[in-house]
């Protein structure tokens, strides 16, 4: 049986940041995760560190808009009838904290978490050699007409209640900030304090390393199952039998895939992070995207698409 102080169930951004801070610190961290460390979602997103990102997913207007989401074929929030019965319960979580007051609530508390990110991050990109992999550009939010600018301004608004920098951008002072933009009229938002990480892929492996050189080990297996038998966690799964005083479960999104962890039923398993793309369902066919589902859209006044999704977990 394996040993250690803390076993981290996941290898994915948010266990190997865990993983390398602890082992910094002089613990003995055993990093469990059945996939090449960071190959899950972490490997595959946008890579933005978004500070200005503390609206949560569920605000009213997604309530209001739930209706022709749902019906929608092509919305993010497809849902098969199937799985209404099983999702239930989380719905109707998710409905309640949609409301005004939780999701006012639920951006205050994004906001404080997002407070540091940006500074924190550079510090961790330097510190595992991933600096020349993050840019300090900041993110520009485009509206191309006025009348989008004019809808935009409550929210930018309540961002800046939160704390969040944001400059607002005249057409003019947009198209020189972006000369190659072809603005007309409406203007931009731009949040100085984002970052951008050029290969998420590339940081998750910097950071297993740096994780690795500060004394974290790594085991390749799923846990499959966990009890807690006096002072020590026990882990077991195809291949493993370890035995720590605490465990991090970090397993990204459930699915479907069974397992039981927390002594009750929950299953773990990685979607893999898809690019951003932009276009229509047939030019994401073209692009090879096959099995890729979207997790949000949205569209820009002259029509396009912009759209983020994942691919299905490789198992
Ligand atoms: C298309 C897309 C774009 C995104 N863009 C951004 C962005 O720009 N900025 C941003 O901040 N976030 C973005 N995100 C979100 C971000 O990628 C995720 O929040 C983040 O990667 C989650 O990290 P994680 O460590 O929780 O999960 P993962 O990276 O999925 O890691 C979980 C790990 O747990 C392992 N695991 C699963 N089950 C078990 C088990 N039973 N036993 C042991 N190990 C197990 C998996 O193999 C995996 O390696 C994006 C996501 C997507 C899909």
């Amino acid at each position: 049986m394996q040993q250690a102080e803390v076993a981290v169930i996941g290898a994915g951004v948010v266990g190997l940041c865990i993983a390398l801070r602890l082992a910094s610190e002089g613990r003995d961290v055993l990093v469990i995760d059945p996939e090449v460390p960071g190959s899950g979602t972490s490997y595959g997103n946008a890579g933005t560190i978004a500070d200005y990102a503390v609206q949560p997913v569920g605000t009213p207007a997604v309530l209001r808009a739930l209706p022709s989401l749902l019906f929608d074929r092509n919305s993010p929030l497809a849902i098969r009838q199937a799985a209404l019965p099983a999702l239930a319960p989380w719905l109707a979580r998710f409905l309640r904290q949609s409301l005004p007051a939780r999701a006012e609530a639920n951006a205050r508390v994004l906001a404080g978490l997002l407070a540091d990110a940006s500074a924190l991050w550079a510090g961790l990109a330097a510190d595992i050699g991933a600096g020349a992999l993050m840019q300090d550009r900041g993110c520009l939010y485009w509206y191309q007409t006025d009348a989008g600018l004019a809808a935009a301004k409550a929210d930018i608004a309540f961002r800046r209640s939160l704390g969040v920098t944001v400059q607002l951008l005249t057409a003019g002072e947009l198209q020189a900030l972006e000369p190659g933009l072809p603005v007309a009229g409406g203007g931009g938002a731009f949040f100085p304090g984002a970052r951008f990480l050029t290969d998420p892929g590339r940081v998750m492996v910097l950071l297993a390393e740096a994780a690795a050189r500060a004394g974290a080990r790594f085991v390749r297996a799923p846990v499959e199952a966990l009890s807690v038998e006096g002072p020590a966690v026990t882990l077991t799964g195809p291949g493993l039998r370890a035995s720590a005083r605490h465990a991090v479960i970090a397993a990204g999104l459930p699915t479907r895939r069974p397992a039981r962890v927390g002594g009750g039923p929950g299953a773990v398993a990685p979607a893999r992070g898809g690019p951003l793309g932009r276009g229509t369902g047939r030019a994401r066919a073209a692009a090879g995207w096959r099995g890729w589902r979207a997790t949000g859209c949205r569209s820009t006044p002259s029509g396009a698409i912009i759209w983020n999704g994942t691919w299905p977990a490789r198992r």
